[in-house]
């Protein structure tokens, strides 16, 4: 498809790139597809895959990446996906970024953009010990946001280095983010 859109997400915990994501998705007419909802939902649910991750999860750590590449490659090979979609929160580690580029090149696909929500720290923590969820402790929080750190953040160079990174300054109001995501990634 040659004008299917393919856009993923990048940024720490609670930088907003959920909400983002779903507003962005709805505007392009593609899906949000979010790698942490489809695992809170399996856990809610108590499937096998939900019995897998969520002790995992419960503690801010990463599920592994030979998992993770299960759950994405069935959800991209879904039919509402081949109109393009935004994937929020995958790929997380450099060896998720490979699998996510043989699952794009087995469908002749690629990324169109790397939207990179980011915000000070100070303001992420704030914002995560707001929110109350489960996994939302203040240790849990800064197992987080050193996961992101450690394994996550490595992304973004090599994104920049592809020319598909778009940064986004997080901390504004969120039509502010919002607009400033459509501008960013509007055909030229
Ligand atoms: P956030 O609130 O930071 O956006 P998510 O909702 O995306 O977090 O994900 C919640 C949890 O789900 C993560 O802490 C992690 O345990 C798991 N998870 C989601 N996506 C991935 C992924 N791509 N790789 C590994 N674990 C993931």
């Amino acid at each position: 498809m040659a004008d299917a859109k393919r856009i993923v997400f990048l940024g720490p915990p609670n930088s907003g790139k959920g909400t983002q994501a779903v507003r962005l998705a709805a505007a392009l007419g593609i899906p949000a597809i979010s790698t942490g909802e489809m695992l809170r939902s399996a856990v809610a649910a108590g499937t096998p895959l939900g019995h897998r991750v969520s002790d995992v999860m419960d503690r801010g750590e990463l599920v592994s990446d030979d998992l993770m590449a299960e759950v994405v490659k069935a959800r991209l090979a879904e039919d509402d996906a081949k109109v393009g979609f935004l994937l929020d929160g995958y790929p997380r580690t450099l060896p998720q970024v490979e699998t996510l580029d043989s699952i794009l090149e087995s469908i002749g696909a690629s990324i169109d953009h790397v939207v990179m929500i980011d915000a000070p720290e100070p303001v992420l923590v704030e914002r995560a010990l707001g929110r109350g969820r489960k996994d939302d402790t203040e240790d849990v929080v800064k197992i987080r946001l050193e996961e992101y750190r450690s394994k996550t953040e490595p992304l973004v160079g090599h994104y920049r280095g592809l020319g598909l990174l778009r940064e986004i300054d997080g901390h504004q109001s969120m039509d502010a983010v919002q607009q400033a995501i459509l501008d960013a990634v509007k055909d030229q």
